[in-house]
Protein backbone atom coordinates (compact mmCIF):
# COMPACT_ATOMS: atom_id res chain seq x y z
CA UNK A 1 0.00 0.00 0.00
CA UNK A 2 1.77 3.57 -1.00
CA UNK A 3 1.09 6.64 0.62
CA UNK A 4 1.93 8.08 -2.99
CA UNK A 5 -1.65 6.46 -4.68
CA UNK A 6 -3.52 9.67 -6.41
CA UNK A 7 -7.11 9.62 -4.73
CA UNK A 8 -9.16 7.40 -6.91
CA UNK A 9 -12.20 9.16 -9.11
CA UNK A 10 -13.25 6.59 -12.01
CA UNK A 11 -14.06 3.30 -11.88
CA UNK A 12 -10.63 2.21 -13.34
CA UNK A 13 -9.53 3.91 -10.74
CA UNK A 14 -11.28 1.89 -8.07
CA UNK A 15 -10.33 -1.27 -10.28
CA UNK A 16 -6.37 -0.06 -10.06
CA UNK A 17 -7.22 0.31 -6.06
CA UNK A 18 -8.35 -3.32 -5.55
CA UNK A 19 -5.89 -4.66 -7.13
CA UNK A 20 -3.63 -2.95 -5.29
CA UNK A 21 -5.08 -4.40 -2.04
CA UNK A 22 -5.01 -7.59 -3.91
CA UNK A 23 -1.35 -7.10 -3.78
CA UNK A 24 -0.82 -6.59 -0.61
CA UNK A 25 -3.31 -8.85 1.44
CA UNK A 26 -3.45 -9.13 5.01
CA UNK A 27 -4.62 -11.67 7.85
CA UNK A 28 -7.18 -10.98 10.69
CA UNK A 29 -6.71 -8.40 13.09
CA UNK A 30 -3.28 -7.67 11.06
CA UNK A 31 -5.55 -5.10 8.31
CA UNK A 32 -2.81 -2.21 9.15
CA UNK A 33 -1.97 -1.20 5.41
CA UNK A 34 -5.84 -1.82 4.15
CA UNK A 35 -7.59 -0.27 6.85
CA UNK A 36 -5.09 2.81 7.36
CA UNK A 37 -5.75 3.65 3.15
CA UNK A 38 -9.51 3.01 4.06
CA UNK A 39 -9.21 5.62 6.53
CA UNK A 40 -7.32 8.08 4.67
CA UNK A 41 -9.54 8.01 1.52
CA UNK A 42 -12.27 8.36 3.82
CA UNK A 43 -10.83 10.88 5.19
CA UNK A 44 -10.49 12.65 2.17
CA UNK A 45 -14.25 12.60 1.04
CA UNK A 46 -14.99 14.06 4.17
CA UNK A 47 -16.14 11.47 6.27
CA UNK A 48 -15.62 11.47 10.12
CA UNK A 49 -13.15 8.28 10.81
CA UNK A 50 -12.76 6.46 14.08
CA UNK A 51 -9.81 4.09 13.57
CA UNK A 52 -8.80 1.05 16.06
CA UNK A 53 -12.48 -0.28 16.47
CA UNK A 54 -11.94 -3.53 16.61
CA UNK A 55 -8.20 -2.86 16.61
CA UNK A 56 -7.94 -3.33 12.79
CA UNK A 57 -11.46 -2.13 12.12
CA UNK A 58 -12.26 1.54 10.63
CA UNK A 59 -16.08 2.99 11.02
CA UNK A 60 -16.58 6.08 8.65
CA UNK A 61 -19.52 8.58 9.30
CA UNK A 62 -21.48 10.79 7.16
CA UNK A 63 -23.89 13.20 8.17
CA UNK A 64 -26.17 15.24 5.93
CA UNK A 65 -29.38 17.24 6.51
CA UNK A 66 -31.72 17.04 9.28
CA UNK A 67 -32.85 13.79 8.52
CA UNK A 68 -32.42 11.29 11.75
CA UNK A 69 -32.43 7.59 10.07
CA UNK A 70 -29.07 5.89 10.22
CA UNK A 71 -28.09 2.87 7.65
CA UNK A 72 -25.02 1.16 8.82
CA UNK A 73 -22.89 -0.41 5.63
CA UNK A 74 -20.15 -3.36 6.06
CA UNK A 75 -17.30 -4.62 4.18
CA UNK A 76 -14.25 -7.42 5.43
CA UNK A 77 -11.24 -6.44 4.89
CA UNK A 78 -8.98 -9.79 5.82
CA UNK A 79 -7.67 -12.12 3.46
CA UNK A 80 -6.90 -15.94 3.95
CA UNK A 81 -3.97 -18.21 4.89
CA UNK A 82 -3.56 -19.19 1.55
CA UNK A 83 -0.88 -19.69 -0.74
CA UNK A 84 -2.09 -17.57 -4.05
CA UNK A 85 -2.35 -19.81 -7.65
CA UNK A 86 -3.78 -17.51 -9.77
CA UNK A 87 -0.16 -16.47 -11.88
CA UNK A 88 -2.15 -13.02 -12.08
CA UNK A 89 0.51 -9.99 -12.49
CA UNK A 90 -0.92 -8.57 -9.19
CA UNK A 91 -1.26 -11.59 -7.57
CA UNK A 92 -0.24 -11.92 -3.51
CA UNK A 93 3.07 -10.13 -2.65
CA UNK A 94 2.82 -11.44 0.69
CA UNK A 95 3.37 -14.96 0.49
CA UNK A 96 1.27 -17.80 2.03
CA UNK A 97 -1.73 -14.65 2.54
CA UNK A 98 -4.09 -14.39 -0.32
CA UNK A 99 -7.61 -12.12 -0.68
CA UNK A 100 -9.34 -15.78 -1.99
CA UNK A 101 -12.67 -14.37 -0.34
CA UNK A 102 -12.75 -11.28 -2.59
CA UNK A 103 -12.29 -9.08 0.76
CA UNK A 104 -10.23 -6.88 -1.57
CA UNK A 105 -13.40 -6.28 -3.92
CA UNK A 106 -15.65 -5.84 -0.57
CA UNK A 107 -13.94 -3.29 0.40
CA UNK A 108 -13.44 -1.59 -2.98
CA UNK A 109 -16.53 -1.47 -3.69
CA UNK A 110 -17.72 0.19 0.08
CA UNK A 111 -14.97 2.88 -0.73
CA UNK A 112 -16.26 3.65 -4.25
CA UNK A 113 -20.03 3.88 -2.41
CA UNK A 114 -18.23 5.78 -0.39
CA UNK A 115 -16.79 8.34 -2.71
CA UNK A 116 -20.02 8.63 -4.58
CA UNK A 117 -22.19 8.99 -1.32
CA UNK A 118 -19.88 12.56 -0.43
CA UNK A 119 -20.13 13.54 -3.88
CA UNK A 120 -23.69 13.07 -4.17
CA UNK A 121 -24.50 14.49 -0.96
CA UNK A 122 -28.23 13.24 -2.02
CA UNK A 123 -29.85 11.92 1.01
CA UNK A 124 -30.75 13.39 4.89
CA UNK A 125 -29.47 11.66 8.00
CA UNK A 126 -26.70 9.71 8.35
CA UNK A 127 -24.37 7.16 6.49
CA UNK A 128 -22.18 4.66 8.86
CA UNK A 129 -19.50 2.68 6.88
CA UNK A 130 -18.09 -0.13 8.96
CA UNK A 131 -14.83 -1.80 7.31
CA UNK A 132 -14.44 -4.75 9.39
CA UNK A 133 -11.65 -6.68 10.34
CA UNK A 134 -10.67 -10.72 10.87
CA UNK A 135 -14.37 -11.96 9.51
CA UNK A 136 -12.87 -15.11 8.17
CA UNK A 137 -12.14 -16.93 11.52
CA UNK A 138 -11.59 -14.85 14.59
CA UNK A 139 -14.69 -12.95 14.77
CA UNK A 140 -13.91 -9.48 13.86
CA UNK A 141 -17.39 -8.50 14.20
CA UNK A 142 -17.69 -9.55 17.61
CA UNK A 143 -14.70 -7.64 18.56
CA UNK A 144 -15.88 -4.20 16.99
CA UNK A 145 -19.86 -4.77 18.74
CA UNK A 146 -17.73 -5.01 22.14
CA UNK A 147 -16.14 -2.23 21.77
CA UNK A 148 -19.03 -0.83 21.12
CA UNK A 149 -19.65 -0.74 17.41
CA UNK A 150 -23.94 0.23 17.58
CA UNK A 151 -23.25 2.35 21.36
CA UNK A 152 -20.97 4.47 19.76
CA UNK A 153 -21.97 4.83 16.11
CA UNK A 154 -26.04 4.16 16.11
CA UNK A 155 -27.88 2.64 13.09
CA UNK A 156 -31.59 1.68 12.49
CA UNK A 157 -30.41 -0.84 10.01
CA UNK A 158 -27.18 -2.95 9.04
CA UNK A 159 -26.80 -4.09 5.66
CA UNK A 160 -23.85 -6.63 4.40
CA UNK A 161 -23.07 -8.06 0.80
CA UNK A 162 -20.85 -11.06 -0.93
CA UNK A 163 -19.70 -11.79 -4.09
CA UNK A 164 -20.67 -15.30 -5.03
CA UNK A 165 -18.87 -17.56 -8.01
CA UNK A 166 -20.69 -18.75 -10.46
CA UNK A 167 -23.39 -16.26 -10.48
CA UNK A 168 -23.56 -13.88 -13.69
CA UNK A 169 -21.36 -11.09 -12.96
CA UNK A 170 -23.43 -8.02 -11.25
CA UNK A 171 -26.50 -10.01 -10.55
CA UNK A 172 -28.10 -9.60 -6.72
CA UNK A 173 -29.72 -12.20 -4.92
CA UNK A 174 -31.78 -12.50 -1.47
CA UNK A 175 -32.55 -14.41 1.53
CA UNK A 176 -35.37 -14.27 3.91
CA UNK A 177 -34.57 -15.54 7.46
CA UNK A 178 -32.43 -18.59 7.87
CA UNK A 179 -29.79 -17.44 5.41
CA UNK A 180 -26.18 -18.85 6.44
CA UNK A 181 -25.31 -22.16 8.85
CA UNK A 182 -23.86 -21.61 12.07
CA UNK A 183 -20.63 -22.89 12.66
CA UNK A 184 -19.07 -24.99 16.25
CA UNK A 185 -15.96 -26.65 16.48
CA UNK A 186 -15.54 -29.64 18.51
CA UNK A 187 -12.08 -30.81 19.39
CA UNK A 188 -11.42 -34.14 20.80
CA UNK A 189 -8.53 -36.31 22.36
CA UNK A 190 -8.85 -40.38 22.22
CA UNK A 191 -6.87 -40.62 24.89
CA UNK A 192 -5.25 -44.76 25.46
CA UNK A 193 -2.21 -46.19 26.25
CA UNK A 194 0.12 -46.69 23.39
CA UNK A 195 3.08 -49.12 23.10
CA UNK A 196 4.59 -52.02 20.59
CA UNK A 197 2.33 -52.31 17.73
CA UNK A 198 2.95 -55.83 17.87
CA UNK A 199 1.68 -56.26 21.20
CA UNK A 200 -1.39 -54.56 20.76
CA UNK A 201 -3.19 -56.31 23.95
CA UNK A 202 -1.02 -54.74 26.41
CA UNK A 203 -1.96 -51.08 24.82
CA UNK A 204 -5.28 -49.25 24.80
CA UNK A 205 -5.00 -48.58 20.81
CA UNK A 206 -6.90 -44.91 20.19
CA UNK A 207 -6.77 -45.39 16.53
CA UNK A 208 -9.38 -47.75 16.81
CA UNK A 209 -11.54 -46.10 19.19
CA UNK A 210 -11.05 -42.84 16.74
CA UNK A 211 -11.98 -44.66 13.96
CA UNK A 212 -15.06 -46.91 15.69
CA UNK A 213 -15.80 -42.69 16.81
CA UNK A 214 -15.76 -41.76 13.30
CA UNK A 215 -17.58 -44.20 12.14
CA UNK A 216 -20.62 -43.76 14.85
CA UNK A 217 -20.53 -40.23 14.54
CA UNK A 218 -22.34 -40.64 10.99
CA UNK A 219 -25.90 -41.55 12.87
CA UNK A 220 -26.11 -38.04 14.62
CA UNK A 221 -27.21 -36.00 11.85
CA UNK A 222 -29.28 -39.31 10.24
CA UNK A 223 -30.78 -40.70 13.20
CA UNK A 224 -30.96 -37.64 15.76
CA UNK A 225 -31.57 -34.82 13.68
CA UNK A 226 -35.16 -33.82 12.58
CA UNK A 227 -35.11 -33.92 8.56
CA UNK A 228 -36.73 -30.80 8.40
CA UNK A 229 -33.73 -29.18 9.71
CA UNK A 230 -30.53 -28.74 7.92
CA UNK A 231 -27.66 -29.66 9.49
CA UNK A 232 -23.67 -31.07 8.82
CA UNK A 233 -21.03 -32.65 10.85
CA UNK A 234 -17.94 -33.01 9.28
CA UNK A 235 -14.58 -34.52 10.91
CA UNK A 236 -12.19 -32.27 9.12
CA UNK A 237 -8.96 -33.40 11.09
CA UNK A 238 -7.78 -37.01 12.12
CA UNK A 239 -4.92 -37.06 13.79
CA UNK A 240 -2.20 -39.60 15.44
CA UNK A 241 0.66 -41.62 15.43
CA UNK A 242 3.95 -41.68 13.80
CA UNK A 243 4.76 -45.17 12.61
CA UNK A 244 3.18 -48.16 11.42
CA UNK A 245 4.52 -50.54 14.21
CA UNK A 246 4.02 -47.78 17.05
CA UNK A 247 0.48 -47.86 18.58
CA UNK A 248 0.46 -43.92 19.83
CA UNK A 249 -0.64 -42.65 23.37
CA UNK A 250 -3.59 -40.11 21.41
CA UNK A 251 -5.73 -39.38 18.56
CA UNK A 252 -6.98 -35.81 17.75
CA UNK A 253 -10.01 -35.58 15.68
CA UNK A 254 -11.64 -32.19 15.29
CA UNK A 255 -15.00 -31.37 13.91
CA UNK A 256 -17.09 -28.85 12.57
CA UNK A 257 -21.33 -28.59 13.19
CA UNK A 258 -23.25 -26.52 10.37
CA UNK A 259 -26.79 -26.08 11.73
CA UNK A 260 -29.47 -23.00 11.02
CA UNK A 261 -30.80 -23.41 14.93
CA UNK A 262 -29.56 -22.84 18.02
CA UNK A 263 -31.08 -26.38 19.15
CA UNK A 264 -30.02 -28.31 16.44
CA UNK A 265 -26.58 -27.22 17.19
CA UNK A 266 -26.76 -27.84 21.08
CA UNK A 267 -28.56 -31.50 20.05
CA UNK A 268 -25.42 -32.53 17.89
CA UNK A 269 -22.98 -31.37 20.14
CA UNK A 270 -24.35 -33.27 23.17
CA UNK A 271 -25.22 -36.57 21.14
CA UNK A 272 -20.81 -36.03 20.01
CA UNK A 273 -20.51 -35.84 24.12
CA UNK A 274 -22.73 -38.84 24.67
CA UNK A 275 -21.27 -40.75 21.53
CA UNK A 276 -17.47 -39.93 22.25
CA UNK A 277 -17.38 -40.59 25.90
CA UNK A 278 -19.28 -44.34 25.12
CA UNK A 279 -17.16 -45.29 22.34
CA UNK A 280 -14.25 -44.39 24.44
CA UNK A 281 -15.43 -46.55 27.24
CA UNK A 282 -15.91 -49.36 25.25
CA UNK A 283 -12.26 -49.48 24.53
CA UNK A 284 -11.10 -48.58 27.65
CA UNK A 285 -9.99 -45.60 26.13
CA UNK A 286 -10.51 -42.42 27.98
CA UNK A 287 -11.98 -38.78 25.58
CA UNK A 288 -11.40 -35.35 26.53
CA UNK A 289 -13.58 -32.80 24.50
CA UNK A 290 -13.02 -28.72 23.98
CA UNK A 291 -16.11 -27.11 22.43
CA UNK A 292 -15.07 -23.79 21.69
CA UNK A 293 -18.04 -21.28 20.57
CA UNK A 294 -18.30 -20.59 17.19
CA UNK A 295 -20.49 -18.36 14.78
CA UNK A 296 -24.49 -18.26 15.37
CA UNK A 297 -26.77 -18.78 12.14
CA UNK A 298 -27.47 -15.52 9.99
CA UNK A 299 -31.05 -14.74 9.97
CA UNK A 300 -31.75 -11.58 6.97
CA UNK A 301 -34.59 -9.59 9.29
CA UNK A 302 -37.71 -9.81 6.45
CA UNK A 303 -38.91 -6.00 6.50
CA UNK A 304 -34.75 -4.77 5.45
CA UNK A 305 -34.59 -7.63 3.19
CA UNK A 306 -37.78 -6.86 0.96
CA UNK A 307 -36.73 -3.33 1.44
CA UNK A 308 -33.21 -4.44 0.00
CA UNK A 309 -34.73 -6.72 -2.66
CA UNK A 310 -37.21 -4.00 -3.84
CA UNK A 311 -34.05 -1.56 -4.08
CA UNK A 312 -31.78 -4.30 -6.59
CA UNK A 313 -35.21 -4.18 -8.72
CA UNK A 314 -36.20 -0.77 -8.92
CA UNK A 315 -32.60 0.02 -9.93
CA UNK A 316 -31.12 -2.96 -11.49
CA UNK A 317 -34.37 -4.22 -13.30
CA UNK A 318 -36.09 -7.59 -12.10
CA UNK A 319 -34.12 -9.52 -14.46
CA UNK A 320 -31.04 -9.10 -12.47
CA UNK A 321 -32.30 -9.82 -8.91
CA UNK A 322 -33.45 -13.06 -7.62
CA UNK A 323 -32.99 -15.38 -4.95
CA UNK A 324 -30.69 -17.92 -3.56
CA UNK A 325 -31.32 -21.14 -2.04
CA UNK A 326 -29.79 -20.76 2.03
CA UNK A 327 -26.13 -22.12 2.59
CA UNK A 328 -23.85 -24.20 4.87
CA UNK A 329 -21.09 -21.77 4.82
CA UNK A 330 -20.74 -19.35 8.31
CA UNK A 331 -20.43 -15.15 8.32
CA UNK A 332 -19.50 -13.24 11.10
CA UNK A 333 -22.05 -10.66 10.00
CA UNK A 334 -24.36 -12.94 11.90
CA UNK A 335 -23.61 -11.14 14.93
CA UNK A 336 -24.03 -8.00 13.76
CA UNK A 337 -27.63 -8.82 12.82
CA UNK A 338 -28.58 -10.09 16.27
CA UNK A 339 -27.56 -6.67 17.37
CA UNK A 340 -29.61 -4.84 14.45
CA UNK A 341 -32.01 -5.75 12.14
CA UNK A 342 -30.77 -5.80 8.48
CA UNK A 343 -29.81 -8.14 5.74
CA UNK A 344 -27.06 -9.76 4.10
CA UNK A 345 -27.10 -9.99 0.34
CA UNK A 346 -24.87 -11.33 -2.33
CA UNK A 347 -23.53 -10.40 -5.83
CA UNK A 348 -23.01 -12.16 -8.20
CA UNK A 349 -19.06 -12.86 -9.48
CA UNK A 350 -19.38 -14.40 -12.78
CA UNK A 351 -17.80 -17.77 -13.52
CA UNK A 352 -15.02 -18.12 -11.43
CA UNK A 353 -12.93 -20.86 -8.59
CA UNK A 354 -15.15 -21.48 -5.70
CA UNK A 355 -14.12 -19.13 -2.80
CA UNK A 356 -11.25 -19.79 -0.46
CA UNK A 357 -9.54 -21.60 -3.51
CA UNK A 358 -6.02 -20.62 -4.21
CA UNK A 359 -7.51 -20.06 -8.03
CA UNK A 360 -10.26 -17.73 -6.89
CA UNK A 361 -10.25 -14.29 -8.24
CA UNK A 362 -12.43 -11.14 -7.36
CA UNK A 363 -14.16 -10.27 -10.42
CA UNK A 364 -13.72 -6.37 -11.39
CA UNK A 365 -16.67 -5.83 -13.16
CA UNK A 366 -18.49 -5.78 -10.10
CA UNK A 367 -17.20 -2.77 -8.43
CA UNK A 368 -19.37 -0.53 -10.27
CA UNK A 369 -22.73 -2.57 -9.76
CA UNK A 370 -22.04 -3.52 -6.48
CA UNK A 371 -20.96 0.39 -5.60
CA UNK A 372 -23.90 2.09 -7.42
CA UNK A 373 -26.17 -0.64 -5.23
CA UNK A 374 -25.00 0.70 -1.88
CA UNK A 375 -25.58 4.02 -3.17
CA UNK A 376 -29.39 3.67 -4.39
CA UNK A 377 -29.86 1.46 -0.92
CA UNK A 378 -27.89 4.11 1.56
CA UNK A 379 -30.18 7.33 -0.34
CA UNK A 380 -33.26 4.88 -0.89
CA UNK A 381 -33.12 4.06 2.95
CA UNK A 382 -32.91 7.40 4.05
CA UNK A 383 -35.84 8.85 2.49
CA UNK A 384 -39.11 8.97 3.10
CA UNK A 385 -40.49 5.16 1.57
CA UNK A 386 -38.41 3.03 3.84
CA UNK A 387 -39.00 0.66 6.55
CA UNK A 388 -39.30 1.96 10.53
CA UNK A 389 -36.09 0.24 11.07
CA UNK A 390 -35.38 -0.89 14.63
CA UNK A 391 -33.76 0.55 17.90
CA UNK A 392 -33.24 -2.86 19.62
ZN1 LIG B 1 -14.19 -16.49 3.34
ZN1 LIG C 1 -15.77 -13.88 2.65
Amino acid sequence: MTDQRPTPQSIDDFIALRRGIHAAPELGFKEFGTSDLVARLLEGWGYEVERGVGRTGVVGTLKLGAGERSIGLRADMDALPIVEATGLPYASANPGVMHACGHDGHTTILLAAARDLAERRNFSGTVRLIFQPAEEMEGGAVKMIEEGLFERFPVDAVFGMHNWPNLPAGEFRFINGPTMASVDWIVISMEGKGGHGAKPHETVDPVVAAASLVMALQSVVSRNVDPKDPAVLTVGMIHGGAAPNVIPDKVELQITVRAFRREVAALIGERVRVLAEAQAASFGAKVVIRHPTGYPALTNHDAETDFARDVAQRHFGSDRVGELAPQMVSEDFAFMLEQRPGSYLFVGNGPSADLHSPHYNFNDDVIEPAARYWVALAEDYLAANAPAGGKA
